[in-house]
């Protein structure tokens, strides 16, 4: 089932548990110049809750809470981005968090195919649409189309983390997966400062 939030923030005393999948729907790729719209989330229930954001305040103490909140597990695929917009838009620091895409990168070794439609098809079986990728996130009200796409962005992630996990465990990299998701809000904060396209580790 899908919670379509338009208020702006998650209801009070909502619990997500121990680990909750989050993505979110922006107005461009660009950090710096496009707007957060949406910030989904779910438990890996076969819930999702869509909170659409207000623009002009970013006003959402709960979602915020969340996102910060030590105890909590932040599920992304390709968190990077995400933790920059949240970092920027709402004025948080993301974590702890584990990124599906880094996880797959790690332990998927045999496919250069990272995308979160691979990951899901390989791993959890589930053929995700990408129909209503690019569309106007900026909408006073989302479709029932966008609202589905939205919630389809968070409801596997809890299945291909935990298949990820087996794999990297397997392979023996699950403390380097970790250092490197620890490693993510820094990421994050040095693509909002200026160092986008720079690999902060390469020799020149
Ligand atoms: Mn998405």
């Amino acid at each position: 089932m899908t919670h379509y939030l338009h208020r702006g923030d998650l209801p009070d005393g909502l619990s997500f548990g121990s680990a909750v999948a989050v993505d979110s729907e922006t107005m461009g790729l660009r950090l710096g110049r496009d707007g957060l719209c949406v910030v989904q989330l779910s438990a890996g229930d076969g819930d999702a809750h869509l909170v659409q954001l207000e623009r002009n305040t970013y006003d959402a103490p709960n979602l915020k809470a969340l996102l910060t909140d030590p105890k909590v597990l932040k599920i992304f695929h390709f968190g990077r981005f995400d933790i920059a917009m949240f970092l920027h838009h709402l004025d948080v620091v993301t974590t702890p968090v584990y990124c599906t895409k880094i996880a797959s990168k790690l332990a998927r070794t045999y496919t250069d195919r990272h995308g979160l439609k691979d990951v899901c098809r390989e791993l959890a079986g589930i053929d995700l649409s990408k129909a209503q990728q690019s569309s106007d996130w900026g909408a006073d009200t989302l479709s029932p189309e966008q609202q589905a796409y939205a919630a389809s962005d968070v409801l596997y992630l809890h299945v291909v983390r935990e298949r990820l996990d087996a794999m990297l465990a397997r392979e023996g990299r699950t403390e380097l997966a970790q250092a490197c998701f620890d490693f993510l809000p820094a990421r994050a904060e040095l693509d909002l400062a200026g160092w986008e396209d720079i690999d902060i580790f390469a020799h020149s």
